[in-house]
């Protein structure tokens, strides 16, 4: 509450004035085309598999991302995250609706909160993301997924970690329909979107593509 009453400053730089300032507004880190057709990890040529992505196994048909998780993006992502920022999740889905085209799916599914920080903050931004996103393409929302514990946090895992640590991490409900698209906030390993992926697979949906705000790059 105390934030209502300090002048406003940008998450990405600290000047004093919106969320996100029109200079760090234009220097969002967008990602640009070529990509990994899989993972969507940006690459010197299209290719079908990346360094990255070639060899594991991912439950979802392909993943794109509106921008690059650097320090700046990540400031944005934090603000937007622990104060519940809901112009962010505007800017966010229009970062993604100019990188990607709408997707040809039945339903936007969102990752769902851990429920500890959902309480911790009283929203989600997946969940507004998804929404957002919703209003733009035109698609309707659906909140099919449900973490089957206290999913431990992830940061400051590696890959084959963070895999073992969401594997059935996730349930969904036996209704879902057939094209999905899975929305979260940010894409760091791929370990969390294929985990949720598999769950909404396992409960019948025969393809699954995943959008995210921001991607972290390079991760091994
Ligand atoms: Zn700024
Ligand atoms: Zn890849």
């Amino acid at each position: 509450m105390l934030d209502l009453l300090l002048p406003q400053r940008c998450l990405a730089c600290g000047r004093t004035g919106a969320q996100v300032c029109a200079a760090c507004l234009r220097a969002l880190p967008r990602l640009e085309p070529p990509f990994c057709e899989r993972c969507g990890a940006p690459t010197a040529w299209p290719v079908r598999r990346c360094s990255e992505c070639s060899g594991r196994r991912l439950a979802f048909e392909s993943a794109r991302a509106a921008v690059a998780y650097d320090e700046r993006v990540r400031a944005i992502v934090a603000g937007w995250k622990e104060h519940g920022l809901r112009r962010l999740a505007s800017l966010a889905a229009d970062e993604v609706t100019r990188q990607s085209t709408r997707p040809e799916v039945d339903v936007l599914v969102f990752v769902p909160p851990d429920r500890d920080r959902l309480l911790e903050r009283g929203h989600h931004p997946a969940e507004r993301l998804a929404r957002a996103l919703g209003e733009r393409w035109q698609l309707p929302v659906a909140d099919s997924l449900r973490r089957t514990g206290a999913a431990p946090r992830q940061r400051g895992l590696d890959v084959a970690s963070r895999r073992r640590n969401v594997r059935g991490a996730f349930a969904a409900s036996s209704d879902v329909p057939g094209r999905i698209c899975l929305v979260d906030d940010v894409y760091t390993s791929g370990a969390t979107a294929s985990a949720a992926a598999s769950a909404l697979r396992a409960a019948g949906a025969g393809k699954v593509e995943v959008v995210t705000f921001a991607r972290a790059l390079r991760l091994r």
